[in-house]
């Protein structure tokens, strides 16, 4: 399968067999089910940095896809997972599932001069930090100083704590 392009709704999907790429609004109008082929290959990255909102309907899909691909085999990858959505996964267990997380956004804050941004945090240099519930510090674009994580950790970091 090579890649192309498809609009469900107002989300955007550009898919090809080993990563789909998801941007837009997930909600009602946006049917994920029949995302889940069968000519996908065994390791699939889902890509959903472009995702700006989601609702409970749009939660639902997003979980029963997961389910779906798990059920069929498929070892997903979620990179880039939106800040919309991470938050998610850190309220409903079932919304990451299987997957593994591998970077995220977050909403960071810079106490010098207070600007605000959503850094992609990378899962495996953090790790151990993630897993005690520590948000690694990024560095501030505007005045170099260093940001904070601007919001509770559970928010954020609770799918990555130790069981
Ligand atoms: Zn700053």
């Amino acid at each position: 399968m090579s890649s192309s392009t498809l609009q469900l709704g107002r989300l955007t999907v550009t898919r090809s067999a080993s990563r789909l790429v998801l941007a837009g609004r997930l909600d009602d109008a946006a049917p994920l089910s029949g995302l889940a082929t069968t000519d996908l290959d065994r390791h699939l990255v889902i890509d959903t940095g472009g995702i700006s909102f989601v609702n409970s309907i749009g939660i639902r899909e997003w979980m029963r896809l997961l389910r779906t691909l798990h059920e069929a085999g498929i070892q997903v990858a979620l990179e880039n997972v939106a800040d919309v959505l991470i938050t998610q996964m850190n309220m409903i267990p079932d919304a990451s599932g299987h997957a593994e997380i591998r970077s995220f956004h977050a909403l960071y804050a810079c106490e010098a001069c207070g600007a605000e941004s959503s850094p992609l945090i990378e899962v495996a240099p953090h790790r151990a930090e993630l897993a005690a519930m520590r948000p690694p510090s990024v560095k501030c674009d505007e005045c170099g100083g260093k940001m904070d994580l601007g919001d509770y950790p559970e928010r954020y970091l609770s799918v990555f704590r130790k069981p």
